[in-house]
């Protein structure tokens, strides 16, 4: 837990990013999902037994630099994020889905992505 803190804490956006080494194919990933827009893949450290990443092959640093362009990617990631919920079997007991911005936000990858979490309760708030 304080490593992920520490991670959030010191990382920086504006650099090329391990995601955006995935979505170029870099980094030789086992994608759960992906089309023109966007990947889907596994949480390298994973909080819950399913947890999973939506990330945009467009590099948008993080939601806050999001613009009114990027409405229908954003509606498309949430889209996606959903479907592959339902092939992972999330669908019946339900399942968190989170996006940090920033660094209060506890962001450590400074390329867009959205968090689907799930197979066990949640608790509120969140750390
Ligand atoms: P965040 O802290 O919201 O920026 O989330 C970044 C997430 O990316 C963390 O949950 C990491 O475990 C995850 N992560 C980092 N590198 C990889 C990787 N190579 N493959 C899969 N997940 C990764």
């Amino acid at each position: 837990m304080a490593d992920e803190t520490d991670r959030a804490q010191s990382a920086k956006p504006g650099e090329d990013t391990v995601f955006g080494k995935i979505v170029r194919g870099e980094i030789p990933t086992k994608f759960i999902f992906e089309d023109l827009e966007c990947v889907a893949f596994h949480d390298l450290n994973p909080q819950a037994p399913v947890h999973f990443l939506v990330v945009p092959k467009k590099p948008i640093v993080q939601l806050s630099q999001a613009e009114e362009s990027d409405a229908a990617l954003l509606g498309h990631l949430l889209l996606v994020a959903k479907k592959c919920a339902e092939m992972l079997g999330l669908s019946n007991d339900g399942y968190r889905v989170v996006i940090n911005d920033g660094r209060n936000g506890g962001q450590s990858v400074y390329h867009l992505h959205i968090h689907v979490l799930g197979k066990r309760q949640m608790v509120w708030p969140p750390g």
